[in-house]
């Protein structure tokens, strides 16, 4: 029996897991298997994206799990090349029309560049029509949200951003706070970089609860309130990073945690001019 996940109630009233499963850089032609072991293993929650070009195989297993659509909290993003009111709200279709659904739960704006403040007027009308039952943004630091807020009318429910223990966010999450945007959790592994797995704070902790230095982390933003989409293709491991609700971290081991912080970025700068050039030119056939 797999555990039963929490949720968050978003600014909206939409409920939302509080753990999902993410398929970045899962391909295509794995999609369907890998989301089908994640359903099994007892996920309800999907982070995937337009630009991941896994729409098609995550919509597969969708259908085939024969899983009632309100039991699923599904979210994908939209790229930048797409982004502009007119051309958002086509991205949209083709999204829902890859993943064979009729509705999203969330629907983020990818990337804070090109004209997103023409996609967040489109995905406005989008939650409005219910078609998106709620709507956000990813990777927009502190500076771009409020601006995002202070110019339209409905605030992004969700801010999908960086987020791990050498990566902490503790002055972006405030800003979210005081905004009533949710903080959720990419890469909440650290996408295994920088040795995180053997890090010597967090195998004592893991060693301490009898459990994984993956479940630590996950717990420990579980505890700092941020949603986490955690992605593994391999079973044992999928299971693991759901079995996080049954033990808790003192304040002191959380403490312990926080003083890891680099307070930079282990894997992209989005205020790095040379990234957000980068970025602009990448295309994806969405
Ligand atoms: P992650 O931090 O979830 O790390 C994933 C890697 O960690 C896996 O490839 C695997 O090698 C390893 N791993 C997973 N579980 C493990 C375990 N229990 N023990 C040991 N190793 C384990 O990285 P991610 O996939 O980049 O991030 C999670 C999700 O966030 C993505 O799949 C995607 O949905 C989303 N994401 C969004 C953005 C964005 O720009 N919005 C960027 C990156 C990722």
């Amino acid at each position: 029996m797999s555990p039963r996940i929490p949720t968050v109630t978003l600014n909206n009233g939409v409920q939302m897991p509080v753990l999902g499963f993410g398929v970045y850089q899962v391909p295509a032609d794995e999609a369907e298997r890998v989301v089908t072991d994640a359903l099994a293993a007892g996920y309800r929650h999907l982070d995937t994206a337009a630009a991941y070009e896994n729409e098609t195989g995550v919509g597969r297993a969708i259908a085939t799990s024969g899983i009632p659509r309100d039991e699923l909290f599904i979210t994908t993003k939209l790229w930048i090349q797409d982004a502009g009111e007119s051309t958002a709200a086509a991205a949209f279709d083709r999204s829902l029309d890859r993943l064979g659904l009729d509705h999203l739960d969330l629907y983020l704006v990818h990337q804070p560049y090109g004209d997103y403040h023409g996609s967040w007027r489109a995905m406005e009308a989008l939650n409005r029509e219910g078609r998106a039952r709620a709507i956000g943004v990813s990777n927009f630091h502190p500076d771009r949200l409020v601006d995002l807020i202070d110019h339209h009318e409905i605030t992004p429910a969700v801010n999908q951003v960086e987020t791990h223990p050498f990566f902490q966010r503790g002055a972006d999450q405030a800003v979210m706070r005081e905004r009533g945007v949710q903080h959720e959790s990419w890469g909440p592994l650290g996408q295994g970089r920088d040795d995180l797995f053997t890090h010597p704070v967090l195998t004592d902790l893991a060693t301490a609860h009898g459990k994984s230095v993956a479940q630590v982390v996950l717990r420990w933003l579980l505890q700092r309130e941020i949603v986490v989409i955690p992605k593994s293709s391999r079973p044992e491991r999928m299971a693991e990073n759901l079995d996080v609700v049954d033990f808790s971290l003192t304040p002191e081991e959380m403490t312990r945690v926080s003083a890891l912080d680099t307070g930079a970025s282990t894997a992209f700068d989005h205020r790095d001019p040379a990234s957000v050039a980068f970025l602009g030119t990448v295309r994806f056939d969405t």
